[in-house]
């Protein structure tokens, strides 16, 4: 067995010691002599799963009562609908739009109501975030809209937008829990948890308990509702019980390692790493602004398309995979989530050396 560096943006790299456990409860999960995939979601068994997962994921983000945090299946594309269904009262909302994933998710509000576009950085291919001090938020607007972390282009809020009074809707799907969050300034936050967390086929909704009622959209589906699925406490069908199992296996890695805070040091110091060699290197640059880089996402290009694609082949044949960039921009792009070492930034750091030498 060889493990590689997997620096996929999602589905992504799990911690091995979550791998290891879940491999040894395969065939008997806690004496129960059955696996996670194999038992009722109303099993005893399973609401203890459940009910540990929220409770660690509250404890992680310090997540205030008045919020809920639910299960959810359709991936972040289906909340790209949910949010409108259900926030949009006034069927009007503002979105700023720094990347594919927050203009996918503009275009279909769009359906539902009155969607503005208050802010873009699609003029320099959302190579930055726009400064959203002071935007024209719309009187009626239902909510504010933000891609938190850009996985396709690697840039990240700083600072979350001024609103001005308006609810804050934010998808952090590729930044969930790589750092401390302050919940209470959002109204929604929600991730789709393949990125940073578990396996794929699964989105975490928190939302303050006041936005979550009956008022939504003539003809929202019964599944579609956030009240759906807070009343039943994430099982009102069957939710996704392995994903369920493996991401609480994550909230207790996290936990064990200190929290977010050590965890918001650790990505800090790893990205360090790589943004450093950018900085410094003749042939591979970065592509964003630097004071809006992630930490979790970094996309690099030498310049020159054959040599983007040689390194990318020959990185993995040396056993890091997955570094070339998504198909809409090109050259490369290493995610560094939070279960990616250090020793996996660093040995692709050295490759990178090497191939700047051999290919000056
Ligand atoms: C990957 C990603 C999505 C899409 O996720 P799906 O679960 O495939 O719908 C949406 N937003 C962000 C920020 C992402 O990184």
């Amino acid at each position: 067995m060889s493990r590689v560096y997997n620096f996929s943006a999602g589905p992504a790299v799990l911690p091995e010691s979550v791998l290891k456990e879940v491999a040894a409860e395969m065939l008997d999960y806690n004496g129960t002599g059955m696996s996670v995939m194999e038992m009722s979601h109303r099993s005893s068994a399973f609401q203890g799963i459940i009910d540990e997962a929220e409770k660690d994921l509250r404890d992680l983000l310090s997540i205030p009562d008045n919020y809920k945090v639910l299960f959810l299946q359709g991936g972040a594309h289906l909340q790209f609908a949910m949010v409108p269904l259900n926030l949009m009262k006034n069927r009007v909302a503002d979105y700023i739009v720094t990347g594919q994933w927050a203009k996918k998710a503009y275009q279909e509000a769009q359906k539902f109501g009155k969607a503005n576009k208050i802010a873009s950085s699609e003029d320099r291919t959302f190579t930055y975030i726009p400064d959203c001090s002071d935007l024209p938020i719309s009187p009626d607007a239902d909510y504010v809209y933000i891609c938190e972390n850009n996985t396709i282009y690697g840039t990240k809020y700083k600072e979350l937008p001024n609103t001005k009074g308006k609810i804050l809707v934010s998808d952090v799907s590729s930044c969930f829990l790589s750092e401390p969050m302050d919940v209470t300034k959002y109204g929604i936050v929600y991730g789709g948890v393949q990125k940073n967390i578990g396996p794929a086929g699964m989105v975490i909704a928190i939302v303050r308990e006041d936005l979550i009622t009956e008022d939504v959209l003539p003809g929202t589906p019964t599944m579609l509702q956030y009240k759906t699925h807070a009343d039943a406490g994430s099982l009102y069908n069957t939710p996704n019980c392995f994903c369920i199992y493996v991401c609480g296996k994550v909230f207790k890695w996290l936990k064990s390692l200190g929290g977010l805070e050590a965890m918001k040091a650790m990505n800090e110091e790893k990205a360090a790493i790589l943004y450093n060699f950018l900085d410094s290197s003749n042939l591979f640059k970065g592509t964003v602004e630097k004071k809006d880089r992630s930490l979790m996402n970094v996309p690099f290009v030498t310049g020159n398309t054959d040599l983007d694609a040689k390194f990318v082949k020959e990185a993995a044949a040396a056993g890091l995979v997955n570094l070339k960039g998504h198909r809409t921009v090109g050259g490369m792009r290493a995610s560094i989530y939070n279960a990616m070492p250090k020793a996996g930034v660093e040995a692709l750091v050295a490759f990178m050396k090497k191939f700047e030498e051999e290919n000056a």
